[in-house]
C-alpha cells in the first residue's frame, strides 16, 4: 500500500467510522485493500464470520472441514424476513423439484449460488467473494434491497481451502518487499504439485458427480438442501487470456433444455454490458463445453440449475501482478474486480428472470418425471452381479437422490442394449433385478449417467467423453427403450458372520470386488497371514473361484482373537465368510498345496514429485490412504537418489516421466522388486531395450516408415482434424482378460478401462504375459480419433514381465481414473497383492 493511499484510506475510514464499527469492509477488517495481498484462509473465515455476525441479511453456514482441518463454509444472503423463513423456503424449493412431497406454502424464491476458488491457485476468486459479500450485505448497490427481498444468494467463498492455502502460503513466502511483475521471478513459478488440487491432489472440478473427495461429499449435502436455480463457478486460466463467461461452448449435453441455453445468452448479455462499460476484453462460446458431468457448470445444470464456468486470466503465474504478452500489467486487483463484476452481472440477470427461473426449474424435473428422457427410458442392473459393486453403484445413486427399485415378475420386454457385450441383444429383465427409470424427477441425471453412448455434437471437448456407470462399475446391465416400472424396494440384508462352535480349519472369502480388497487390507494390517487360490476349488460342497482368499488357523496360530478379528472385519464390511473343517478339498488343490499362495504383506512406495502427473499420483495415494486404509510410503523424485529402494517390495509409478531415475528403478526391479507402471510411466520401459516391452516396441517402430511419409504431406488447414484423428479424450474400451493370471483374478473375462493414453503398446513376447488386451471390437464409447482407433486394436492394456529377479506390471491407462473407476480398483489390488506372489 502506498503512503498517500494509506492517508486517504484512514481519512475515509474515520468519516465512516460509525458504520465501520459494526460492519467492516474487507479493507478495514483485513488491513489492506482487496488485491493488495492474498488473504490466508483462516482470515477469510474470520471475515466471513464478522460479516454474518454484524448483518441481519447474512447467515453463516459451515458445512464441514477439509482433510487438513480448514472450514468449508457458505453464506446465505437475503432479506431478514426470508432468512427467518429459510427452512420453509428451502423446503418449498425441494417440493417444486419433486424431491420432497407436500404443497408449497409461503415464498418460493430463486436461489443463486456463487462458488469461488475450487482450483486453489486461481486465487482471485476468494478475494472477489469477500468483496461481493460485503457489497451485498452493506447494500451498496441500488438494486440490493430488491435482490435480497426476492432471492436467496448463496456464496461459497472458497471451495478448496487446502489448495488455496498451499498456493497463498507459498506465494507469501516467495514474494519480495514489493512484488515483481517479471515472470522469471520465483513468485510466478509455483512448485509441484501446485495449489490447484485439494489435499489428496485431486482436481475438485472433475469430482462433482463422482464425489470421491471429502469436499465434494460435504458440498453435495448442502447443495441438495438448497438445489439452486443458477450456479456460477468462478475460475482462472492463463494470464494472457481475456475474461470468459457464458454462453458456454458446444458440445452441450442433449439433456440441457432450450431454457437453459437461453439463459446462457441472457447472462452473457448482462455480463458483456458490464464489461463493455469498462472496455474490458472478454470472449464467450469458444471453450468450456457442457458435457462431462463432473464440473461445477454441468453437474448443477443436470440438477435443474443453469450452471456456468467463468474464467479470469491469471492463476498461479499471475501473483500480485504480472506482465502479460501485450505488455500490460495484470494485477490481482484487476482479476478480482472482473470476478466481482461478473458475479453481480449474474445476480442481475437472475433477478430479471426470477419468475421464469422458478417455472422452468419446476418443469425441468416434472418433464422427466412425466415423460422420461432419452432413447433409453430405463436401465436394469442384473441381480447376478456381485454384492459389493451393486452396493457401490446404489450409493452413488442415493447421493444423487436418484430413485430405483426392483423389477417385478412377468416382464415381456425383450430388446436391450447389453453393456458388457456392447451390442443389442434379446434379453428380458428378471424379477429381482434393479431398475432405474428416467421417469422420475432426476430422470435427466439418470440419462446422463447411464446412457450407453452419449451423442457428441462436436468432438472438440477437452475432457472425458464417456462414463456410462455400468462400465465404470463393471456390471452386467441392460438399457431398454421402454419404461420399466418399479415393483418393489431394494432391501439390503446381510446375515452377520458368527463364531462357530467347532473352530474352523480355515476361513474363505471370495475375491471379486473392491470390498474384498478392503477386507484383505484390514486382515494384513492386523498381521493375519492370508493365502490365495491360484486355481478354483470346491470345499464342503461349495465352489470357489480363482483368487479366493484363504485364512488358515495354522498360519495364524499365534494370533490371539484370530476368529474375532476376521469375523469383526468381515461383518463391518458386510462380507460373507465361508469356513471349512478340513484342508482336504473335494476338488482342486488342497490347502497345503503350492497352488495356494501365501500373500506376503508388501511394503509399498508411491513416487511423486517433479515429472509425475499430480492427479495421477493423487488418485493412487488416495486409493491407499482413504479407500483401502493400507500403509504406503510416498517418495519424492528428488529423494530417489538417497532412498534405499530395496526396503520396499512394491514401487508404484503414477503416470509421468521417469527417465532421470532410470537406473534406480530398473535396479529395484532386477534385484527382486515389483514395479507397477501406470500410463505414461510405461514409456520408461518401452524405450529400454532390456525389457520385453522395449524389445516388442522396437519391432513395432521398424514398421512405421509408411506412416511417417504420409505425415510429411499433411495440410496446415487440417491440423486440428489431423491431431484429433490421433487423439483420445477419455473413451471407454473393453479389455479382454486372461482369467488364469492373478492380475485378472475376480474381474471375469472382460473389463472396461477409460482410455486416455494415446500411446499404444505392443503385445509382450519374450517372458511377458499379456493379461489384458484391446482387440478389434474393444472400442466401446466416447471420442477416439479414427487413426488411433486402428492403432489400439490388438495392443496391450495390462501386462507383466519378469525382469531380473523382479517383475514389472503395466497398465496402459489408469485403472482407477479420478478415483471413480470402480471396477479397476480390484485390478490394481491384484497388481499390488497377488501378482508375483
Ligand atoms: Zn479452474
Amino acid at each position: 500500500m502506498k503512503k498517500t493511499y494509506l492517508v486517504l484510506y484512514l481519512l475515509l475510514l474515520s468519516a465512516f467510522s460509525l458504520k465501520a464499527q459494526s460492519l467492516m469492509s474487507p479493507e478495514s477488517f483485513l488491513g489492506y485493500a482487496p488485491g493488495e495481498a492474498f488473504t490466508p484462509h483462516h482470515r477469510v473465515v474470520d471475515y466471513v464470520q464478522h460479516l454474518t455476525e454484524n448483518s441481519s441479511n447474512a447467515i453463516y453456514m459451515p458445512y464441514g472441514k477439509t482433510n487438513e482441518g480448514r472450514a468449508l463454509q457458505l453464506v446465505v444472503v437475503s432479506s431478514e424476513d426470508n432468512l427467518a423463513n429459510l427452512a420453509q423456503i428451502k423446503k418449498n424449493n425441494l417440493i417444486a423439484a419433486g424431491f420432497e412431497s407436500g404443497e408449497i406454502s409461503g415464498k418460493h424464491l430463486p436461489i443463486v449460488w456463487l462458488s469461488y476458488n475450487i482450483h486453489g491457485n486461481e486465487a482471485s476468486g476468494t478475494e472477489a467473494a469477500m468483496s461481493v459479500l460485503y457489497s451485498l450485505v452493506s447494500k451498496d448497490k441500488a438494486a440490493a434491497t430488491n435482490w435480497l427481498n426476492d432471492m436467496l444468494i448463496v456464496i461459497d467463498p472458497c471451495e478448496n481451502p487446502d489448495g488455496r492455502d498451499r498456493y497463498v502460503n507459498w506465494y507469501n513466502q516467495t514474494v519480495g518487499k514489493t512484488n515483481n511483475v517479471n515472470t522469471d521471478a520465483w513468485e510466478h513459478n509455483e512448485p509441484w504439485p501446485g495449489g490447484r488440487y485439494n489435499h489428496y491432489i485431486f482436481d475438485l472440478n472433475r469430482d462433482w458427480a463422482w464425489q470421491t473427495q471429502l469436499e465434494s461429499q460435504l458440498r453435495k449435502e448442502t447443495y441438495y438442501q438448497f438445489l439452486p436455480h443458477v450456479h456460477v463457478d468462478l475460475h482462472e486460466m492463463g494470464a494472457n487470456s481475456p475474461y470468459f463467461f457464458g454462453p458456454s461452448a458446444e458440445p452441450f449435453h442433449p439433456v440441457i433444455t432450450d431454457w437453459q441455453r437461453e439463459f446462457h445468452n441472457i447472462i452473457g448479455d448482462y455480463n458483456s454490458k458490464a464489461f463493455d462499460k469498462e472496455n474490458w476484453l472478454y470472449f464467450t462460446k469458444e471453450v468450456f463445453d457442457l458435457f462431462y458431468p463432473s464440473y461445477g457448470d454441468t453437474w448443477p445444470t443436470y440438477q435443474g440449475a443453469i450452471g456456468f464456468t467463468y474464467e479470469q486470466g491469471g492463476g498461479s503465474r499471475a501473483g500480485l501482478g504480472v506482465i502479460t504478452n501485450t505488455g500490460d500489467t495484470l494485477t490481482l486487483k484487476d482479476r478480482l474486480t472482473h470476478h466481482y463484476t461478473s458475479s453481480f452481472g449474474s445476480i442481475e440477470a437472475a433477478y430479471a428472470q426470477k419468475d421464469r427461473l422458478l417455472t422452468e426449474f419446476k418443469k425441468y424435473f416434472s418433464d422427466a418425471k412425466n415423460n422420461g428422457n432419452g432413447t433409453y427410458k430405463s436401465f436394469v442392473i442384473s441381480k447376478e452381479n456381485n454384492e459389493g459393486s451393486i452396493k457401490a453403484i446404489l450409493q452413488l445413486l442415493d447421493n444423487h437422490h436418484i430413485q430405483y427399485g426392483l423389477v417385478g415378475s412377468g416382464s415381456k420386454i425383450k430388446n436391450a442394449y447389453d453393456y458388457m457385450q456392447n451390442n443389442s441383444v434379446i434379453h428380458t429383465p428378471n424379477a429381482g433385478d434393479i431398475v432405474i427409470s428416467t421417469y422420475q424427477p432426476q430422470g435427466k441425471m439418470v440419462r446422463v449417467l447411464f446412457e450407453p453412448k452419449p451423442v457428441l455434437v462436436d468432438s472438440m471437448t477437452y475432457d472425458l467423453t464417456a462414463w456410462a456407470l455400468p462400465h465404470v462399475y463393471g456390471l452386467k446391465a441392460y438399457a431398454y427403450q421402454e419404461n420399466i416400472t418399479v415393483a418393489g424396494k431394494v432391501n439390503h440384508s446381510f446375515t452377520k458372520n458368527s463364531q462357530e462352535a467347532e473352530k474352523p480349519y480355515a476361513y474363505y472369502f471370495e475375491w471379486n470386488d473392491f470390498t474384498d480388497v478392503q477386507l484383505l487390507s484390514q486382515l494384513l494390517n492386523a498381521d493375519l497371514k492370508v493365502r490365495y487360490a491360484l486355481e478354483s476349488f470346491s470345499s464342503e460342497g461349495k465352489n470357489f473361484e480363482r483368487g479366493t482368499m484363504i485364512i488358515t488357523r495354522h498360519d495364524n496360530r499365534y494370533i490371539s482373537d484370530f476368529d474375532k478379528i476376521i469375523i469383526d472385519a468381515a461383518n463391518q464390511l458386510e462380507q460373507p465368510l465361508f469356513t471349512s473343517t478340513t484342508g482336504l478339498m473335494d476338488q482342486g488343490k488342497d490347502l497345503g498345496s503350492s497352488y495356494v499362495r501365501f500373500i506376503k504383506k508388501p511394503s509399498v512406495a508411491i513416487i511423486n514429485g517433479d515429472g509425475v502427473t499430480p492427479t495421477a499420483f493423487g488418485e493412487t495415494w488416495h486409493y491407499f490412504e482413504e479407500e483401502l486404509g493400507f500403509p504406503v510410503t510416498v517418495i519424492n523424485t528428488h529423494d530417489l537418489d538417497d532412498v534405499e529402494l530395496s526396503n520396499y517390495q512394491v514401487l508404484i509409478l503414477p503416470s509421468g516421466s521417469y527417465y532421470r531415475y532410470n537406473s534406480q528403478i530398473l535396479d529395484f526391479a532386477s534385484s527382486g522388486g515389483k514395479v507397477i507402471a501406470l500410463e505414461r510411466a510405461i514409456n520408461l520401459f518401452s524405450s529400454d531395450s532390456g525389457t520385453a516391452l522395449g524389445q516388442a516396441n522396437a519391432g513395432k517402430e521398424a514398421n512405421k516408415t509408411e506412416e511417417k511419409k504420409d505425415n510429411l504431406l499433411k495440410k496446415y488447414g487440417d491440423q486440428r482434424r489431423e491431431s484429433l484423428s490421433k487423439s483420445v479424450e477419455g473413451s471407454i474400451y473393453k479389455v479382454y482378460l486372461d482369467e488364469t493370471h492373478p492380475l485378472a483374478f475376480g474381474a471375469g473375462s472382460t473389463t472396461f478401462l477409460m482410455k486416455r493414453n494415446a500411446t499404444v503398446f505392443p503385445y509382450l513376447n519374450n517372458g511377458g504375459w499379456n493379461v489384458g488386451v484391446f482387440k478389434n471390437d474393444s472400442y466401446t464409447s466416447g471420442f477416439a480419433g479414427y487413426k488411433l482407433r486402428e492403432k489400439v486394436k490388438n495392443s496391450l492394456a495390462i501386462g507383466t514381465e519378469y525382469y531380473g529377479s523382479g517383475d514389472i506390471i503395466y497398465f496402459s491407462d489408469s485403472p482407477i481414473i479420478r478415483g471413480f473407476w470402480h471396477s479397476g480398483k480390484l485390478l490394481l489390488a491384484n497388481a499390488v497383492f497377488l501378482s508375483g506372489q
